[in-house]
């Protein structure tokens, strides 16, 4: 194994109580040195461990078997808290945990905490079995869909289950209304996708004349089941009544959040053989509340994805600063032209403040007003308080309804002779013409203007 398989977060707890453990360095010590050739010889309190002993290796202080990592005795309550965080059932459980842990009588201490949690066995449910529906398997994720909707506590849920990795959506609704459905749908096909197919039970809100144009024109077909409690919705069914009873559990188990007890739920694997809904829908473990197995399998794809990120990264600067070392300071009294707004053509401006915080400027409008701008949007100076021109400062027409800092006029605004008469919505061009017609000469400084 070449990298730990685990998070980071989890790992110095448990480097530390595999290090206080004695049986644990008893057992690190036989796989570093070797098992005795029979059972026999080996110490009782790791006898249990001779079975698997060919599937054991230590990684940074720590025991794994294959990539489940083997949990000392001090953590395993808190690991049992963990896995049953959200109440759900002992098969369950065991498939949640079986994924990434390990010790010996793990499964049977799953099932003592499920039989023994006054939670879960005050809603128990009832030992009804419900026939069993085959439903036409889709061939991936998100391609056929059920919908419903829910009540609890008051207030209404949509429920979404995906029928290929088993994935699960509940939002809030608003209200009733097919507009309120419609819209938390448009968000969660936004994030996953367009469906082929969404089922749906008939009546509701969920078929209604909005709904098929929403079907229309998002390009998916709206199938309905042809009685309440059909066999083809059986399985939105059943998974509302596992989620309402979820949501029951946590309401007696104050401090816990529901959010996480759905992420816990969609990290469970859905068999055993079988992938969690979150990794059958992303293709990658999601990190939960258990200690993560890492993404072996994205290891090499997500290097190459980091290589090409951190290089865009280098590019972008190297760009930036080179486009950013050619603006020089202004000075105050200077005379620029400054974009008010993006996408407006730029108007002419005096400096008239070096402000403290880097490269920032306060600029006076012919009218005016003072806006507050950065370097790079101050363009020129065209020419300092020095220069001579013979213009009248009579038309140019300034829009006063910018965010502006001081709006009444300033006193000392330079007077009208001096400015340079660009009619509105004009760019600064290279030469440039007084209204007298004297031109004036794009200065120097100019050519590496960059717009
Ligand atoms: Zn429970």
């Amino acid at each position: 194994m070449e990298s730990f398989p685990i998070s980071l977060d989890k790992k110095d707890q448990f480097i530390k109580e595999t290090e206080a453990d004695e049986e644990m360095q008893l057992l690190i010590k036989y796989i570093q040195e070797g098992w005795p050739t029979t059972k026999s010889q080996v110490a009782s309190t790791v006898k249990q461990y001779y079975n698997y002993s060919k599937e054991l290796s230590i990684i940074d202080g720590l025991v794994f078997k294959g990539n489940r990592l083997v949990v000392p005795k001090s953590l395993r309550k808190e690991m049992l808290n963990l896995i049953h965080f959200n109440h759900l059932g002992k098969e369950k459980c065991k498939n949640r945990a079986r994924e990434i842990l390990f010790w010996p009588l793990m499964n049977k201490e799953i099932d003592d905490v499920v039989d023994n949690c006054a939670i879960c066995n005050k809603y128990r449910k009832g030992n009804v079995k419900e026939t069993l529906i085959n439903r036409e398997v889709p061939d991936g994720p998100w391609e056929t869909l059920g919908v419903d909707i829910f009540y609890y506590q008051g207030f209404s849920f949509l429920l979404i289950i995906d029928y290929f990795s088993k994935y699960v959506e509940v939002a809030k609704l608003r209200d009733m209304s097919s507009c309120s459905v419609i819209s938390v749908l448009k968000s969660q096909f936004a994030r996953h996708g367009v469906p082929y197919v969404m089922y749906s039970d008939p009546g509701t809100q969920l078929n209604s004349a909005e709904m098929s144009k929403f079907a229309a024109d998002w390009n998916f077909t709206l199938k309905t089941s042809s009685t309440k409690y059909s066999q083809s919705n059986g399985m939105v069914e059943r998974h509302i009544a596992t989620i309402k009873r979820m949501f029951k559990k946590l309401d007696d188990d104050p401090g816990k959040d529901p959010n996480l007890a759905m992420l816990e739920y969609r990290n469970t694997p859905i068999g055993e053989g079988l992938k969690s809904p979150n990794e059958i829908m992303f293709g990658r473990k999601i990190r939960g509340i258990l200690p993560n197995n890492k993404n072996f399998e994205r290891e090499k794809e997500n290097r190459e994805i980091k290589e090409k990120l951190i290089d865009r990264q280098l590019r972008q600067k190297e760009y930036y600063d080179r486009n950013a070392h050619n603006l020089k300071p202004v000075n105050i009294n200077n005379k620029v032209y400054v974009k008010k707004e993006l996408n407006k053509p730029m108007v002419p401006a005096r400096v008239t403040k070096i402000c403290d915080r880097p490269r920032s400027y306060e600029v006076q409008l012919p009218n005016g007003n003072v806006i507050e701008r950065n370097r790079r949007h101050l363009h020129g100076p065209v020419y300092s308080d020095d220069c001579n021109s013979d213009s009248a400062h009579d038309n140019v027409n300034e829009h006063t309804n910018e965010n502006v800092r001081a709006s009444s006029p300033a006193k000392n605004v330079n007077t009208p002779t001096r400015d340079v008469n660009i009619p509105t919505g004009a760019s600064p061009k290279v030469n440039m013409r007084t209204r007298s017609g004297r031109e004036i000469r794009k200065p120097e400084y100019l050519k590496d203007y960059v717009q």
